[in-house]
């Protein structure tokens, strides 16, 4: 079991704006689009081994968005993008950990 600051109970596509994910503590944030496809953690985009990141952000086209947004199981979702990405799947501790917010202080990109 996640904790409340790790489970979403809202996730609503922005399209181009990006995503905004309401957690079960009161947090709302909403990850930009570029971002949050920038931080896929599959392996055409991660390095399994090494785990270093395959995927630039100069790669991502512009206006990237998602198309779909499903879940997986309780623990997770998985996110489509424009450009024909959807192998990524966002385990909800870790978008938690990548809150792009002020307050969670993680600045992009
Ligand atoms: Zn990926
Ligand atoms: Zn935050």
């Amino acid at each position: 079991m996640g904790t409340q600051a790790e489970t979403p109970v809202e996730i609503t596509s922005l399209k181009e704006e990006g995503i905004r994910i309401r957690w079960a503590d009161g947090h709302e944030a909403v990850y930009p689009a570029l971002y949050l496809r920038g931080q896929c953690q599959c392996a055409s985009c991660v390095d399994e081994w090494s785990g270093e990141k395959r995927i630039k952000t100069e790669q991502i086209p512009e206006g990237i968005h998602s198309t779909s947004i499903e879940a997986k199981g309780r623990y997770a979702v998985s996110i489509h993008w424009s450009d024909g990405h959807d192998t990524g799947i966002y385990p909800f501790d870790y978008l938690r950990k990548i809150c792009p917010c002020a307050q969670c202080k993680r600045p992009w990109p």
